[in-house]
């Protein structure tokens, strides 16, 4: 996954002014957290040559005030820091406090690298979502899957949604005074009984106070919508979706989700997962809600999941109805970006260049599979010498009802591909793995596939033209890893301890 850093960085005389309002709320700001916060405001390292480096700041010294400012976390750190001229308040482990000049570019970076890299702890949620995944994950898997954040900082700074139920009024005035933006809101319904009802949370209802404030102050929000059969659909999602326009621009786009339901219920709220009717009515309703968008407001502002048309097996819109595809982080126009590149990325390849090719297969989840056969089927048309089988995995780890392929476990895998015909090497969705990792889900390796199949596995990123080269062979040898997946990667340095 693709981490944005989405902090605007962008200071006028406005937010300068606006600075000075927040340095008034810093003040009385609650002094116990002040202190806890601080001890993870030490600096871990300083970047060689940097102006902090250059300034005589120091490995162990507590990063405290900057000009007068009381630095609690990476917002703080961020906003105070981007001046040219600083004055830095450091705290060494003595106890005694020193203050040093720095002189740098407006915007350049300090150079300080500090314990967590929200310089605070990750806030866990305060919500019991009647949907929440989290509580439907079979037990025994690794620590880092059952933490359930809704960190508002995180939205800011990776793009993660937040239900914002956990947010002080003196934080909700931060997001405007910073003009951090845009923030990322799980909305689900405007309803504000049924958002407590659904969150599981009594004051959930004052979010969409909240996001009236926001818009009002012209902060960018992107929303989600976790649609659940009979709850928050129909009547529910007409008048969330009148509420959200209504906010429009400040509202940027709207992604509309259905809820994922794993056999490891037991003892929540009964859901169920969408019929094909029930999907292709959610489609038809949001549709249409957002031709009237389209034509009122220059936006069609709301958007399916690719999943809902998976489950109403419609196909999939044309490119242009995705806009600036905003919401492709939740699968929204996801498999028509990936259709289009592979497109194009065939038409840009000489037939010569797909003479090599030898026999592979595809593994990926249920719903996905007739697309990816279409795009095969493309390629075999386009060079006979390209064959290739997709092999549909049904879901027993989470269950039969989750047809996602980034669902798909490794156990899954080896159960239902050993002795099949798979050709000379196996490509997968490379979000069926641990992010930055060789693992998937049910901690089973790549190393434990390969081994039990007999066959290189090749994790493919959701990218039409890497899709088509790993068909053809070209850069097989490069699986798609990344950096380390910054969120889980955040969370083990929350938490130190508790990796292993
Ligand atoms: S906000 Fe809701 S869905 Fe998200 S982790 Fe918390 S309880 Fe689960």
């Amino acid at each position: 996954m693709e981490h944005k850093i989405r902090f605007s960085g962008k200071y006028g005389p406005l937010e300068k002014k606006l600075g000075l309002v927040y340095n008034i709320m810093l003040n009385t700001y609650d002094f116990r957290k002040a202190v806890t916060s601080m001890s993870l405001t030490v600096i871990r390292s300083v970047a060689p040559r940097s102006p902090a480096h250059r300034a005589g700041i120091r490995v162990g010294e507590t990063l405290t005030h900057v000009n007068g400012k009381q630095i609690v976390d990476v917002l703080d750190y961020k906003f105070y820091t981007y001046e040219p001229r600083l004055e830095v308040t450091l705290l060494a482990p003595d106890g005694t406090t020193r203050s040093v000049k720095v002189r740098k570019m407006e915007g350049e970076d300090l150079g300080l690298d500090f314990e967590t890299y929200l310089m605070d702890r990750a806030r866990s949620c305060a919500n019991n979502c009647i949907f929440c995944f989290v509580d439907q994950l079979p037990p025994g898997m690794r620590k880092t899957l059952y933490f359930k954040d809704d960190d508002a900082r995180l939205s800011f700074l990776m793009g993660n949604y937040i239900t914002l139920t956990n947010l002080s009024d003196r934080e909700v005035q931060r997001i405007i005074d910073l003009r951090v933006s845009p923030v990322n809101i799980s909305v689900h319904t405007t309803d504000r009984d049924l958002r407590a009802q659904m969150l599981g949370h009594k004051n959930a209802g004052r979010g969409i106070d909240i996001m009236e404030r926001l818009a009002q102050a012209r902060i960018t929000m992107n929303c989600q919508i976790v649609s659940c059969p009979g709850v928050n659909d129909g009547a529910a999602l007409e008048k969330t979706m009148k509420d959200l326009a209504a906010m429009h621009p400040a509202v940027n786009s709207v992604s509309i989700v259905p809820v994922g339901v794993t056999k490891f219920r037991e003892g929540l709220y009964p859901l169920q997962p969408y019929t094909r009717e029930q999907a292709a009515a959610v489609l038809d309703q949001v549709e249409a809600f957002g031709r009237e968008c389209k034509e009122k407001l220059g936006s069609t502002l709301f958007w399916c999941s690719d999943e809902f048309y998976l489950l109403a097996g419609r196909p999939m819109p044309e490119e242009e109805y995705f806009e600036e595809f905003t919401q492709l982080d939740n699968g929204v126009g996801m498999l028509r970006l990936l259709n289009s590149e592979f497109k194009r990325a065939l038409e840009l390849m000489e037939p010569e260049e797909m003479e090599g090719t030898v026999p592979f297969s595809i593994a990926t989840g249920l719903s996905a599979a007739p697309f990816l056969e279409e795009l095969v089927a493309m390629a075999h048309e386009k060079s006979a010498h390209v064959q290739g089988k997709v092999y549909p995995i049904v879901n027993h780890f989470f269950g039969e009802t989750i047809t996602v392929a980034g669902l798909v476990t490794g156990g899954d895998l080896i159960a239902q591909l050993k002795g099949k015909v798979l050709g000379e090497r196996l490509l997968i969705p490379a979000n069926m793995l641990r992010s930055g990792e060789r693992v998937f889900l049910d901690d089973v390796t790549m190393d434990d596939v390969e081994r039990e199949l007999g066959i290189p596995v090749i994790p493919v990123a959701q990218d039409g033209y890497e899709l088509l080269d790993a068909m053809v062979g070209i850069h097989c040898g490069a699986p798609a890893f990344g950096g380390p997946n910054l969120p889980e990667d955040e969370y083990y340095r929350y938490n130190p301890g508790v990796r292993g």
